[in-house]
Protein backbone atom coordinates (compact mmCIF):
# COMPACT_ATOMS: atom_id res chain seq x y z
CA UNK A 1 0.00 0.00 0.00
CA UNK A 2 1.54 3.35 -1.10
CA UNK A 3 0.51 6.63 0.43
CA UNK A 4 -0.60 7.97 -2.23
CA UNK A 5 -3.47 5.63 -2.83
CA UNK A 6 -4.57 6.54 0.86
CA UNK A 7 -7.62 8.62 -0.10
CA UNK A 8 -10.94 9.12 1.39
CA UNK A 9 -13.51 6.98 -0.23
CA UNK A 10 -17.05 8.93 -1.08
CA UNK A 11 -20.44 6.70 -0.79
CA UNK A 12 -21.61 5.15 -3.53
CA UNK A 13 -17.81 3.17 -3.45
CA UNK A 14 -18.84 -0.22 -3.14
CA UNK A 15 -15.70 -0.96 -0.31
CA UNK A 16 -17.66 1.09 2.17
CA UNK A 17 -20.61 -1.41 1.72
CA UNK A 18 -18.24 -4.48 2.26
CA UNK A 19 -17.77 -6.24 6.10
CA UNK A 20 -14.21 -5.82 7.02
CA UNK A 21 -11.92 -8.84 7.57
CA UNK A 22 -10.57 -8.97 11.50
CA UNK A 23 -6.99 -8.81 11.60
CA UNK A 24 -5.22 -12.62 12.40
CA UNK A 25 -1.69 -10.97 12.96
CA UNK A 26 -0.82 -7.60 13.52
CA UNK A 27 2.09 -6.78 11.85
CA UNK A 28 4.32 -3.61 11.56
CA UNK A 29 2.14 -2.58 7.72
CA UNK A 30 -1.08 -2.63 9.34
CA UNK A 31 1.00 0.03 12.32
CA UNK A 32 1.85 1.71 9.23
CA UNK A 33 -1.33 1.72 8.15
CA UNK A 34 -2.77 2.72 11.32
CA UNK A 35 -0.41 5.97 10.98
CA UNK A 36 -1.13 6.92 7.79
CA UNK A 37 -5.04 7.09 8.73
CA UNK A 38 -4.51 9.14 11.57
CA UNK A 39 -2.38 11.70 9.54
CA UNK A 40 -5.17 11.56 6.89
CA UNK A 41 -8.12 12.07 9.54
CA UNK A 42 -6.36 14.94 11.12
CA UNK A 43 -5.57 16.88 7.36
CA UNK A 44 -9.26 16.14 6.65
CA UNK A 45 -10.17 17.35 10.33
CA UNK A 46 -11.93 14.61 11.31
CA UNK A 47 -12.67 12.74 14.47
CA UNK A 48 -12.33 9.30 13.40
CA UNK A 49 -11.21 7.67 10.76
CA UNK A 50 -12.39 3.47 9.75
CA UNK A 51 -10.23 1.86 7.49
CA UNK A 52 -13.02 1.29 4.55
CA UNK A 53 -12.76 4.95 4.71
CA UNK A 54 -9.42 4.40 2.87
CA UNK A 55 -10.56 1.59 0.74
CA UNK A 56 -8.94 -0.93 2.57
CA UNK A 57 -10.80 -3.81 3.52
CA UNK A 58 -9.84 -4.32 7.16
CA UNK A 59 -10.93 -4.02 10.45
CA UNK A 60 -9.34 -0.89 11.57
CA UNK A 61 -10.28 2.51 13.31
CA UNK A 62 -8.46 5.87 14.53
CA UNK A 63 -10.25 8.12 16.68
CA UNK A 64 -9.82 11.42 18.04
CA UNK A 65 -12.41 14.02 19.27
CA UNK A 66 -9.30 16.09 20.95
CA UNK A 67 -8.77 13.71 23.81
CA UNK A 68 -6.27 11.84 22.60
CA UNK A 69 -5.44 9.21 19.52
CA UNK A 70 -6.92 5.56 19.51
CA UNK A 71 -5.84 3.13 17.31
CA UNK A 72 -7.55 0.15 17.39
CA UNK A 73 -8.00 -3.00 15.12
CA UNK A 74 -10.85 -5.49 15.44
CA UNK A 75 -12.60 -3.18 17.64
CA UNK A 76 -15.97 -4.72 19.39
CA UNK A 77 -18.93 -3.23 21.38
CA UNK A 78 -18.82 -5.82 24.14
CA UNK A 79 -21.53 -3.71 26.33
CA UNK A 80 -23.76 -0.92 26.07
CA UNK A 81 -25.77 1.71 28.16
CA UNK A 82 -28.25 4.57 27.44
CA UNK A 83 -28.99 6.69 24.69
CA UNK A 84 -28.14 9.64 22.89
CA UNK A 85 -28.91 11.36 19.51
CA UNK A 86 -25.73 13.16 17.97
CA UNK A 87 -26.36 14.86 14.52
CA UNK A 88 -23.76 12.76 12.97
CA UNK A 89 -21.40 13.83 10.05
CA UNK A 90 -19.04 11.33 8.21
CA UNK A 91 -16.31 12.09 6.20
CA UNK A 92 -17.29 9.54 3.30
CA UNK A 93 -21.16 11.25 3.11
CA UNK A 94 -20.02 15.46 2.29
CA UNK A 95 -22.80 17.10 2.50
CA UNK A 96 -24.91 14.78 4.82
CA UNK A 97 -25.80 15.09 8.56
CA UNK A 98 -27.88 12.72 10.15
CA UNK A 99 -29.20 12.84 13.97
CA UNK A 100 -28.43 9.16 14.96
CA UNK A 101 -29.75 7.17 18.30
CA UNK A 102 -26.85 5.20 19.90
CA UNK A 103 -25.89 4.16 22.99
CA UNK A 104 -24.57 6.74 25.30
CA UNK A 105 -21.91 4.37 26.92
CA UNK A 106 -20.07 1.73 25.32
CA UNK A 107 -17.34 -0.55 26.12
CA UNK A 108 -14.61 -1.47 22.92
CA UNK A 109 -12.59 -4.37 23.02
CA UNK A 110 -9.73 -4.17 20.83
CA UNK A 111 -6.06 -4.51 19.64
CA UNK A 112 -3.58 -1.95 19.96
CA UNK A 113 -1.22 -1.15 16.87
CA UNK A 114 1.32 -3.75 18.63
CA UNK A 115 -1.55 -6.41 18.99
CA UNK A 116 -2.29 -5.76 22.47
CA UNK A 117 -5.48 -5.94 23.67
CA UNK A 118 -7.20 -3.48 24.88
CA UNK A 119 -10.22 -2.00 26.59
CA UNK A 120 -11.91 1.41 26.10
CA UNK A 121 -14.24 2.96 27.92
CA UNK A 122 -16.05 5.39 26.18
CA UNK A 123 -19.09 7.78 26.54
CA UNK A 124 -21.01 10.76 25.09
CA UNK A 125 -18.93 11.87 22.08
CA UNK A 126 -16.92 9.26 22.12
CA UNK A 127 -19.05 7.04 22.76
CA UNK A 128 -21.00 8.31 19.74
CA UNK A 129 -17.82 8.16 17.49
CA UNK A 130 -16.49 4.58 18.48
CA UNK A 131 -20.42 3.44 17.21
CA UNK A 132 -19.88 4.95 14.28
CA UNK A 133 -16.33 3.86 13.20
CA UNK A 134 -17.38 0.41 13.97
CA UNK A 135 -20.17 0.76 11.79
CA UNK A 136 -17.88 1.36 8.67
CA UNK A 137 -16.49 -1.79 9.88
CA UNK A 138 -19.85 -3.45 9.46
CA UNK A 139 -20.42 -2.12 6.10
CA UNK A 140 -22.99 0.53 7.59
CA UNK A 141 -23.14 4.61 7.01
CA UNK A 142 -24.83 6.84 8.63
CA UNK A 143 -27.46 7.36 5.71
CA UNK A 144 -29.27 3.90 7.02
CA UNK A 145 -30.25 5.56 9.79
CA UNK A 146 -32.83 7.95 7.79
CA UNK A 147 -36.27 7.08 8.18
CA UNK A 148 -37.78 6.94 4.77
CA UNK A 149 -39.56 9.78 4.46
CA UNK A 150 -36.51 11.63 5.18
CA UNK A 151 -34.43 9.79 2.17
CA UNK A 152 -37.10 10.68 -0.21
CA UNK A 153 -36.29 14.52 0.88
CA UNK A 154 -32.29 14.01 1.19
CA UNK A 155 -33.41 12.60 -2.74
CA UNK A 156 -30.20 13.28 -5.01
CA UNK A 157 -28.05 13.10 -2.70
CA UNK A 158 -28.11 9.78 -1.31
CA UNK A 159 -29.72 8.26 -4.36
CA UNK A 160 -26.10 6.30 -5.35
CA UNK A 161 -26.23 4.27 -2.27
ZN1 LIG B 1 -18.04 7.90 8.90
Amino acid sequence: MNETELKIRTIGDPVLRKKTKPVKQVTAEHKRMLSLMSRLMYESSGIGLAAPQVGLDISMIVVDIGKGLYKLINPRIVKKEGRQAIEEGCLSCPGISVKVKRAKKVTVQALDEDGRPVVVDAENMLACVMQHEIDHLLGKLIVDYVPMWKKALLGKKIKNL
